[in-house]
């Protein structure tokens, strides 16, 4: 059955001013390329945090940014290659696009990835695509009308090899792209584990007052060190288990399907683990492992998950 999923089971993208003229963009329920996405509005144009998957996830989006604002987006912000943040970049054409260097890198060596074997039920819709128009390494900032969005790299590795997380000083608000997923299961498959943890220290150091990942609900306040410390503690896990499945002499699958989950069994899309230990591994020094490649961590996500297809809903 082919069925969109878009407002049938989830309820549309949801809105919300986090701060004066600062939307952040919802997507419930922060599922696999169900991600969030964000907005700045201007006096002479918006600017956007990046964009969503499928066709119809990014015209409703548009059509979001629409009921706050006649102006058009001219500024867009790539935090990472992954196609649930960039897909809809041709959508935005009055925007000038901007991503890190590797970002833009990863985007023309893949073009628009075919993702059929892991996600055949995804209606992609017309996608057409586009690459950023600026890239930057370090940090640099962009400016719409007096208002401010200072954007850096990590200088290291985390989710991918390029994240860019966006900064407003004068409002308080982070945008931090998937290095984190609030409610979900941290990916580090394209990234690095460690990675991922050191760049919760970079965003716990920022001292935003509101804090919008790249899935699952924006969060402020008192809730920034909990939401934070429970995705240290998922990342801990991993390593912990590639530590055992390394000593053991176990293959990242087996060490999968050995490791209860425990207290984290209810963040979304758990299979996860299994493309998280491929990386886990590799980066145990002493471990004997040689990196399989993408197609073979997601090919064991499915084995850990029972043989079940990743549970997508986009
Ligand atoms: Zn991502």
């Amino acid at each position: 059955m082919s069925t969109n999923h878009l407002h049938d089971n989830l309820g549309p993208g949801l809105l919300e001013e986090v701060a004066p003229d600062v939307f952040s963009y919802v997507q419930p329920d922060g599922t696999w390329f169900i991600n969030n996405t964000g907005f700045i509005v201007g006096r002479s144009g918006v600017a956007s945090i990046d964009t969503t998957s499928t066709e119809r996830r990014n015209r409703a989006y548009i059509d979001a940014i629409a009921s706050v604002t006649s102006q058009p987006v001219t500024l867009l912000v790539n935090t990472h290659h992954h196609a649930d943040h960039t897909h809809g970049n041709y959508l935005f054409p009055e925007a000038t696009i901007i991503s890190h260097t590797s970002c833009r890198e990863v985007m023309l060596a893949t073009g628009i990835p075919d993702y059929r074997a892991a996600f055949p039920t995804v209606e992609w819709g017309d996608l057409e695509f586009r690459a950023p128009d600026i890239t930057f390494e370090g940090a640099t900032s962009i400016h719409l009308d007096d208002l401010t969005i200072d954007l850096f790299d990590l200088g290291f590795v985390a989710h991918t090899d390029g994240d860019v997380l966006a900064w407003l000083p004068d409002r308080g608000v982070l945008f931090t792209g998937d290095l984190i997923f609030h409610g979900g299961t941290p990916f580090a498959l394209f990234g690095s584990v460690q990675g991922t943890l050191d760049a919760l220290d970079v965003i716990e150091n920022q001292g935003a007052d509101v804090i919008v990942p790249g899935h699952g609900p924006a969060f402020a306040g008192s809730q920034i060190k909990e939401v934070l410390n429970s995705q240290r503690a998922y990342l801990q896990f991993v390593q912990e288990a590639a530590k055992e499945g390394v000593s053991a002499g176990r293959t990242p699958v087996e060490q999968a399907s050995r490791t209860e989950l425990g207290e984290f069994q209810n963040l979304t899309d758990s299979e996860r683990l299994a493309g998280n230990l491929h990386v886990a591994y590799r980066e145990i020094s002493e471990a004997d492992y040689e990196w399989v490649g993408f197609e073979t961590a997601i090919s064991d996500m499915i084995v850990f998950n029972g043989g079940k297809l990743p549970h997508c809903l986009a």
